[in-house]
């Protein structure tokens, strides 16, 4: 079977060396294997028929029964069209042809009952059809099922032939030449617990369903064994990491982590964050090296996680790094932690791009003989001349900037690898969590400190630009600040400066000096110049902070109370998210004011309302999947194993969770599938460490 599975397409029945390069290069498809799991993207409910007499007036796809009764060729301004005349004996319309009439014409009988499919076209009560798919009456009752698929196509196809019907054709020819026997990758156990259709008849319901409810089926058997497989070796990787991979435990909590814990928080921690916290430590506890997740809004309280994490490391002859994505938010790690783990006696270093290079070499010289403890910086830590003494953990804040490849860099600081946490204030749908960190245990922070003030989020319109400034000046005059921040989008990048620097201007305009100081703060100012500003507003020297997204990430000002981000459209959701998070930091109400034009995308128009409805960051990320699709959501990195030939996990996520109970229980009661029934899954699994998509191992 698997044999015939693996043939090119060439030699298939209605198919033939032409047609099969086309096929290749269009959609991809090389094998036997790859034309059977090539699926219709829609189908058409063909059971109405009408004819020419009744034809309703819409502009719908309809089939009519009908006979051509006269063809013509009628000349236009440039080249011509092929007009049948098709008639049920009573009335008539049009079937029109704009290229490929030659061929057509030789091919279509006169006189014969026809059925013909397509968009009905109306010019005043004539109606026609163009390019319809004909089929001969004879032939079209004889196929069975009213559920037509539609197959993605492309235009180059079309025009070589290659029609709806030629492609069913040759699916035709591809299931009697196969026979249907399609080995079942299941166990049975599986197929019976969960009301699955045999693979089968999946098969072959999916290209050919007579009705919505077979159709269903089909579509969710395979729905299920598709993410079936992406779990199982998800689960499995996971778990050989585990057995194979040893950490660096840290058997103790000792004096640091415990003195801190009961004489030194700052304020008492939420229960999210100590469940957190207990999870890490099983964790840390343990033999295997963690790769753990943490997910949790922005200000639910990571970084405290982050230290107290640390001091499990120290407490047992360990240093820890924390990496941030960029130096302002190293800077303030630095500071912060600093601060807290005074009364300690631990050292923290700091290691940025910008470090001179006389404060770096004894600063790497601490690092290479452990005396300094923990290392706080940007990817500068990453780089080759950075050597720990012993790392045993490290800590990457805001992962989704952080590649795959610079946690791989993190993992070769140490023969054994250090224990990893990744920390991101972008909430991921669950679905995705699942998939694209499948691998990963992931830890939530779901609650945030209490005493929080909700932010009010207002939608404001350019032409309202007055009243804006008039709550600006309100709310400084109370002694707040504010942030302007102006998107900074790469491929326009010299038009996005002047927006910035314009929008600065005429702030400056609006708050002169001496009453208002106004800071600003973007991508392509040095990295001092940068702090400088920064510090300038930390410390409410200034009173408005002009800025690209370089403020995005973990700026924590806890007196500015009013967030108003410009041309607001074009950010995502969980960009503007994050930006909003920049309020609310403190005692204050705040606010965040989205700025935009009058005229808004649906997309665009949907982000903004959502945004002024909930301040839920998983809420928010849900509706970002909607939006934009999961590719888009987790950027390229991830893209191929969100790449799905029939699942969705915009739609499935009911799906998925049922699926991965499937597979936990499964890993449960027999994980290394010894019973008979479970030996299917080793020959599958087995076939897809070979392959490159999930699905190679089918046959
Ligand atoms: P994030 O998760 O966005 O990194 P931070 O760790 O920066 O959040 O915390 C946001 C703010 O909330 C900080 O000022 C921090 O000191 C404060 N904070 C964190 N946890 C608590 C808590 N349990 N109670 C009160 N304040 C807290
Ligand atoms: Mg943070």
């Amino acid at each position: 079977m698997s044999t015939v599975l693996q043939k090119p397409i060439d030699y298939l029945k209605g198919v033939g060396p032409n047609r099969a390069q086309l096929l290749r290069k269009d959609l991809g498809i090389h094998t036997v294997q790859d034309l059977l799991y090539f699926f219709p993207h829609r189908y058409i409910d063909r059971s109405h028929y009408y004819t020419p007499s009744n034809i309703p007036n819409t502009t719908a796809e309809v089939q009519v029964k009908g006979s051509i009764i006269d063809l013509e060729i009628v000349k236009q301004k440039r080249g011509s069209r092929l007009v049948a005349t098709f008639s049920d004996g009573q009335s008539t319309m049009e079937l029109v042809w704009f290229r490929g009439h030659q061929w057509i014409q030789k091919s279509l009988q006169s006189n014969t009952p026809y059925v013909a499919f397509g968009r009905l076209n109306w010019f005043g009560k004539k109606c026609s059809i163009a390019h319809p798919e004909l089929e001969l009456l004879e032939d079209h009752e004889q196929r069975k099922g009213n559920f037509q698929p539609v197959y993605p196509s492309t235009e180059s196809l079309l025009k070589s032939g290659i029609s709806q019907r030629v492609v069913r054709q040759i699916m035709i020819h591809l299931f009697e030449e196969l026979q249907g026997s399609f080995q079942e990758v299941l166990p049975a156990e599986i197929l019976k617990q969960y009301a699955l259709i045999d693979k089968n008849r999946a098969l072959t319901l999916i290209h050919f369903p007579s009705t919505q409810e077979e159709l269903a089926k089909a579509q969710y058997r395979l729905k299920f064994e598709e993410l079936f497989f992406l779990q199982l070796q998800l689960a499995l990787k996971k778990r050989n990491h585990k057995l194979k991979i040893r950490g660096i435990p840290f058997p103790s909590l000792g004096t640091y982590f415990n003195n801190f814990y009961n004489n030194h928080l700052p304020f008492p921690l939420t229960e999210a964050q100590k469940r957190v916290i207990r999870e890490i430590r099983i964790d840390l506890k343990g033999e295997a090296q963690m790769n753990r997740l943490l997910q949790g809004d922005v200000g639910s309280g990571k970084t405290i996680v982050a230290v107290l994490s640390m001091l499990m490391a120290v407490d047992n002859n360990m240093q820890a790094t924390l990496v941030a994505p960029t130096e302002i938010l190293a800077q303030q790690h630095y500071k912060s932690i600093v601060e807290l783990l005074k009364p300690l006696g631990v050292t923290v270093g700091l290691l940025t791009g910008s470090v001179s290079k006389s404060a770096r070499v004894p600063l790497l010289d601490q690092l290479a003989s452990g005396e300094l403890h923990i290392l706080i910086g940007t990817h500068a830590v990453l780089e080759q001349p950075v050597t720990f003494h012993q790392l045993g953990l490290a800590i990457v804040d805001e992962q989704h900037r952080f590649g795959v490849a610079q946690r791989a860099k993190l993992w070769r600081k140490n023969k054994r690898p250090p224990n990893v946490l990744v920390m991101t204030a972008t909430p991921i749908p669950r679905t995705l969590a699942m998939t694209a960190y499948g691998d990963l245990d992931v830890s939530v922070i779901d609650e945030l400190p209490p005493g929080r003030k909700p932010i009010t989020t207002l939608h404001g319109y350019d032409s309202k630009r007055l009243a804006i400034f008039q709550f600006m000046r309100e709310e400084i005059a109370k002694g707040r600040q504010v942030y302007v921040v102006y998107p900074l989008i790469q491929e326009s990048k010299v038009l996005d400066y002047k927006d910035l620097m314009d929008g600065y201007e005429s702030i400056v305009r609006e708050f002169p000096l001496p009453d208002f100081q106004v800071s600003i703060v973007h991508g392509k100012m040095k990295a001092e110049d940068k702090a400088y500003e920064m510090q300038r507003f930390v410390s409410g020297k200034t009173q408005i902070m002009v800025a690209t997204t370089v403020i995005e990430v973990g700026v924590d000002v806890p007196n500015a109370s009013i967030m108003i981000i410009e041309s607001a459209e074009r950010f995502g959701l969980s960009q503007l998210h994050q930006l909003r998070g920049r309020v609310g930091r403190g005692a204050n109400k705040s606010y965040c004011v989205l700025m935009t034009g009058n005229k808004l995308s649906h997309d665009a128009q949907t982000r903004i309302q959502t945004m002024v409805r909930s301040q839920d960051g998983f809420e928010l990320a849900e509706v970002d999947l909607q939006l934009r699709g999961p590719g888009d959501l987790m950027g390229t990195q991830q893209s191929g194993i969100l790449q799905f030939i029939i699942a969705d996990l915009k739609k499935d996520a009911d799906l998925l969770k049922t699926v991965r109970y499937a597979v936990d229980q499964l890993l449960l009661n027999d994980p290394t599938f010894e019973q008979l029934e479970n030996q299917v899954l080793r020959q599958a699994l087995a076939l897809t460490q070979q392959g490159k998509s999930i699905w190679k191992y089918i046959g």
